[in-house]
Parts: C-alpha cells; structure tokens; sequence
C-alpha cells in the first residue's frame, strides 16, 4: 500500500507538474532499486556502474568524490581520457530528469572501452569529465530540489569556496569545474513530457531543446562557443527522423548553471531532452539523442570543426512552442 501510494505520488508530480520545490519525505523515497525495469539508476547502482566501467576499461578511468550530499551520498566525477582539452558534463542536478543520467552512462562505457575512432581520438585529445546525477537525494527522491527542497540550479553564483551555499552540491561543482578549467560544460535536464497534441506521433514534437548563456555579463568568446556548440547539436539532430531541436525559454539569472559557467569564462551548454520516466516506450530515443547530441559536440571539438561553425546560425534554431501548445497542462517551473 505503501509503495502504491508512493507510485501514485510520483505519478503526480510528474504528470500534472507540480513537483516544483515540494519535499519527499524519507518515507516516501522512491525505491530505484526495485524499478530496474524502468531502467533508472538509484545513487548505489550508479556508483556500483561507475565502478563497473572503471575495472573494464581498456584506457585510463578515474572516479574522484569531489563532495557529498546533504544526507552523505557521494558526488562522483568520473573522468576518461588524456587530452589536453579539459569538458564538464552534468546530470540530473534535478533529481527527476534522470535520461541524462542513464545516457552519460552509457556514453561513459563506450569512451572508456571502445576500439572504434570515435572513441580513440576523444581520450587521446580530450579528457572528459562526467558528474552524473549531481544531486542523489533528489534522485532518490525523483524531487527536484536536493534534500532540503533547495534547486541547486540556483546556486552556481557562489564563489569558489564558500561554505554558505545552500546546496553542497551545487559548491562542490562550482569549486571542481572552476579548478578544472574546462573548455566548456554542459547540463543535462528533462523539460517533461510535453508534446504538441501528437504524443503518439514522434517528429511531431520538440525531442529537445537547447541554449546558451544569456546573462549580460557572460564572457563574449564563451557565449560565441556555446552558441556554436548548438548550431553543432542542431545540425546533428536534424538529420534524424522523428527528432526536432528548439530553443529552451530559459531566463538569464546568474544563479543558474548555464549563465554561472558563461560568465567564468566556459562554454557553456544547456540540454533539456523532452521526456518524463512515465513515457517509458520514448526513453530509449531520449537517451539515444541525448548521447548524440554529447558526441557531435566531442568530436567536432576534436576535429576543430566546431571553431569554423557560424555562431550566429543558433538564432535560427526555432522556439520551443509556448505552454499552451503543449497537450499536457504544465504549470510547473521552468525545468532549467
Ligand atoms: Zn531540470
């Protein structure tokens, strides 16, 4: 009865959007591990998968714990690769959005033991760092917020070291990638299920929208990079069937990861695939998609065809359709 009323809880939360800042109690916590079927990973899984990756590796992995979580649960960054060019790639700062986690994953495992070309000159150029599931106790909550309700994608306007962020986790990533120094960084979300009166008819719907930094004081050269960097994604995708790419209706606040890291200086790249963990039959896409869209901007990075790209094409990439639109009612905040 319990988890009956667990499911139904998260149901909710998802599918009339009113997961917003609201609070799982510990009780309540979704028990990933008994929903292995639904293929999302809980905090011990994944880090039993990073390891996983690490001993079958046939190039150099590194799991480091940069930070933990309100409740102790580790922040793990998983790096592969010996390149020069430093990348930060993170996932589920929200802890419902889970694709991004899944699919980082998997991408995880085909750099750290694949044989083919892609792979190769991604770890001989680049070194590729990967925190997935940058707040767990959202994620073993399906919350948002982190275990306090707090949305650490507001807090990455903090300086490196301040101990009164009021989420860890977003401080441990602002202390790591400021360290860390990348070239660029890019944040992984879920914008929900929201498709255009066609939930039955893919290609009729935005599979994923995209942004860049907007926030005035963004470094200049970082905002022409992430913006070639979604022409680079949106030219990708484009070539698929079924699949469409937008431009997220994000705002331009400091706090918010996409604009924090602009105006350190990276490129800086907001994903939010369109998907929910109800809509299982789209899942495979979502995460297929999503690892397309990392690995068109690794390797055009590589071949140093993303420099050559025309930044100004990202003004091109279509709106993502106004809420009213959508087929499901979405009152909740923007996912960013
Ligand atoms: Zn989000």
């Amino acid at each position: 009865m319990k988890r009956r009323n667990t499911l139904k809880l998260i149901s909710g939360m998802a599918g009339i959007g009113t997961f917003g800042t609201s609070i799982v109690s510990a009780d309540e916590t979704w028990p990933r591990e008994e929903k292995r079927s639904q293929r999302w990973f809980s905090h011990p899984e994944l880090m039993d998968q990073l390891d996983n990756i690490q001993q079958r590796a046939r190039a150099n992995v590194t799991l480091e714990e940069i930070g933990e979580s309100i409740e102790g649960r580790e922040l793990v960054v998983t790096t592969v690769g010996s390149g020069d060019t430093d990348i930060f790639i993170v996932t589920e700062q929200h802890g419902g959005e889970p694709h991004g986690t899944n699919a980082m994953v998997e991408e995880l495992q085909h750099l750290a033991t694949s044989g083919k070309e892609y792979a190769e000159k991604v770890r001989n150029e680049l070194t590729v760092h990967i925190l997935p599931q940058a707040n767990p106790d959202g994620a073993m909550r399906n919350q948002r917020g982190n275990a306090e309700g707090i949305d650490m994608n507001r807090q990455h306007h903090y300086p490196v070291g301040a101990t009164n962020n009021p989420s860890p986790e977003a401080q441990a990533m602002i202390d790591y990638v400021t360290d860390l120094n990348p070239l660029w960084v890019t944040d992984i979300h879920c914008q929900g299920g929201a498709f255009s009166g066609e939930k039955d008819n893919p290609g009729h719907y935005y599979t994923s929208s995209i942004y860049w930094p907007t926030n005035p004081e963004a470094d200049p050269e970082a905002v022409e990079l992430s913006r070639q960097l979604n022409v680079a994604m949106w030219d990708q995708v484009d070539g698929y069937a079924n699949a469409q790419l937008s431009r997220y209706p994000g705002g331009t606040g400091a706090e918010i990861a996409r604009n924090a890291y602009g105006i350190r200086g990276y490129g800086s790249v907001l994903m939010e695939m369109t998907a929910t963990h109800e809509h299982p039959a789209l899942s495979g896409q979502m995460i297929n998609q999503c690892r397309k869209q990392i690995e068109v901007m690794l390797e055009d990075t590589v071949d140093d065809v993303l420099f050559d790209r025309d930044p100004d094409r990202a003004d091109n990439i279509p709106d993502r359709p106004a809420r009213t639109a959508w087929k499901f009612a979405w009152d909740q905040p923007p996912h960013e």
